[in-house]
């Protein structure tokens, strides 16, 4: 008996997630390497990121360099109508290549506030 509703339930969840991956190429276009699927969170919103970075090109230079790290699909690019996740490609490289970066964010905006509040930073000779 719970057998078809869920079964229905799972048929009804399938046919509402949005399939980015149809008449895409599976490779990724900076890494050339098979991607493969996975169904991702459509993240609303603003982006989060200085309006520093962004006028700077910063989400230019993260599409560029990993366009494909499957976190999210950003809903500031796509069409959607409620969804909450989405059938998209995902690149090892560039998660990896995220994740990466990710770092780098992070040291840059602790020296930053270390600098603010006076303090010397450690030496940047480990990274
Ligand atoms: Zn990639």
């Amino acid at each position: 008996m719970q057998q078809p509703l869920l079964l229905a339930l799972l048929l009804l969840a399938a046919c509402r997630t949005p399939d980015y991956t149809r008449h895409q190429p599976d490779r990724c276009p900076v890494h050339r390497v098979a991607m493969t699927q996975r169904v991702v969170p459509i993240a609303y919103g603003m982006i989060p990121m200085s309006q520093a970075a962004a006028e700077q090109g910063e989400w230019r230079r993260r599409m560029d360099s990993f366009p494909h790290p499957g976190d999210c699909l950003p809903a500031t690019s796509i069409n959607v109508h409620g969804e909450r996740r989405a059938r998209v490609f995902v690149c090892a490289e560039c998660a990896a290549a995220q994740r990466q970066d990710l770092v780098g964010t992070r040291q840059e905006l602790t020296v930053e506030a270390l600098k603010r509040r006076g303090q010397t930073p450690p030496s940047r000779t480990n990274r």
